[in-house]
This record gives C-alpha cells, structure tokens and sequence, in this order.
C-alpha cells in the first residue's frame, strides 16, 4: 500500500468520528477567555558558563515620540519610518528591562527599573529573589534604571553591594534632583565607584559611554571566551542601553550634532 493511501484512510477514518465529536465538545467548551496584550516576561541565554536574564519590569507609553527619538530627521521621515516599521507616530512604548547575569559565584542585576515592585516581580517571575541578588549595577541614574534601588526607605536588594560609575555619580550628585536624593544618595555609603576598565566581577568589565548621560556606562561580559554580542559591535548596544520600542533607541554620539540638538544634560525618562 501506497503513502497516499494510508494518509487517505486515515483523513476518511477521521472524518467519520468528527461530527459526533464536534457535537460533544462544542457543547461541553466555552469559548477561550481573550487574554489581552502580553510580552515574554524574561528571556535567558547561556555566555560561556554565564546565564544572562533579561526581565521585563514594566512598560509605559509615552506621547510624542519626536520629542525624544529621530529629533534630526523631518516629521516627514519620521512618519515614514515608523509606517515601515508598523509602530505609531503619536506614542511609543517604553519597554524597561533590567537585566541579570549570574555568574555562577554571584547573581549581578544591572539596573532596577522603575520601582521597586515591578523590578522584584520581574525577579522572581525568572526564578529568582531580590535577596539573591548579590551586586547591583547601575549603568546610569535615569528614573528607569535606579527607581527600584529602595523600598520606600529599605534597600530593595538587601544582601547587595552596588557599584556605578564615577562620573555619573558626580554628576548627579552635583544635581539637586528627587530620584538621586531617594534612591541613591541612602545607599552612597555602600557604592563602588568605576571608571573605563574597571571591574564589576570576573568577567564584568565597564567600559564608558557618555552621552545619552554625563557618565553613562556599559559592561563587557566575557566568560570562557565568549564575548555579549552587543558590545563587539560597538559601542551602542552594550549592556545597559534602554531597550525602547522605537527605531532608533538612542542618537550615536554624532547624532547629538546633527539637525536639532539632542538634550545631553540628564533628563528623566
Ligand atoms: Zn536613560
């Protein structure tokens, strides 16, 4: 007997039992509940013998993308541009993911998003707990990245140390603003300042990239001789860049120079 023939009897067997079937369970079924709008909550990939988690800790939509991204081309090209990429001109969705990488000796978070409770479901939904985490890094001090460093008053990662960079530090400690003076100025005492090659761990290195703030920086992580792909490729998409829903999620350094000037003072976001 042929293939054909087999996947004939087959089909015909089974259309035979379909009717009384359909009849039993379309009366016994509900229709499936609408789920509305959702995202992968974490996604985790293997660097050498590293495990590198990123966790969605929250998403906000905000008005007038052109404000903030594609400041030097025409609302022209803008409109163009988004139509491309099937995203709306008048709000762009901000995507915050901080991001783990557990080293095997010690679980780093980069960046804590918002708030604190966003940031520790975030955790935990990847299978973690905010008492695990051992070192807190922030790559710079925008509302979206240290807004989940405290708890109120209590620290939200109780066991960690943290570190930042240096110039980012002084830079906003030279600010009289409320995010630094809530979430990071209390935990100063404890912070481990870095400059371009210092190191956060084995295998964790900071590497400057200032501009989208005065101190911004970004971590190479190399283990057992693999390198994050982001960071052979430049210096744009290194850890610690925002992953926005947008183009282009942040002007290269030359962009600051063209058309309308990009606002380099730090601002909130
Ligand atoms: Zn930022």
């Amino acid at each position: 007997m042929t293939k054909t023939g087999l996947t004939r009897r087959h089909v015909l067997a089974s259309a035979a039992a379909l009717p009384l079937a359909a009849a039993t369970t379309g009366a016994a079924r509900a229709a499936a509940p609408m789920m509305g709008v959702a995202s992968t909550r974490f996604n985790r990939v293997k660097l050498g013998s590293f495990e590198v988690t990123t966790i969605l800790a929250g998403t906000r939509t905000v008005p007038e993308p052109q404000n903030i991204f594609g400041m030097n081309v025409s609302a022209e090209a803008f409109a163009e541009a988004s139509q491309a990429a099937h995203i709306p001109t008048d709000a762009a969705q901000f995507f915050f993911t901080p991001t783990l990488v557990n080293t095997g000796n010690e679980l780093v978070l980069f960046d804590t998003g918002l708030n604190a409770e966003g940031t520790t479901a975030a955790i935990e939904q990847a299978g973690y707990t905010a008492d695990q985490v051992d070192v807190v890094v922030i790559t710079h001090m925008h509302g979206d990245h240290i807004g989940g460093l405290m708890a109120g008053d209590m620290p939200t990662f109780p066991n960690a140390r943290y570190v930042t960079g240096s110039k980012e530090f002084d830079a906003w400690a030279a600010m009289d603003n409320d995010g630094f003076n809530t979430k990071v100025r209390p935990l100063a005492e404890q912070m481990t300042m870095l400059d371009e090659g210092g190191s956060v761990a084995s295998g964790i290195t900071a590497m400057a990239a200032f501009g989208h703030t005065p101190g911004h920086m970004t971590y190479m992580l190399e283990s057992e001789g693999k390198q994050n792909d982001h960071a052979r490729r430049g210096r744009q998409r290194r850890l610690g860049h925002h992953r926005h829903g947008r183009f282009r999620p942040h002007p290269r350094p030359h962009d600051l120079h063209a058309g309308k000037r990009r606002q380099t003072a730090p601002r909130r976001r």
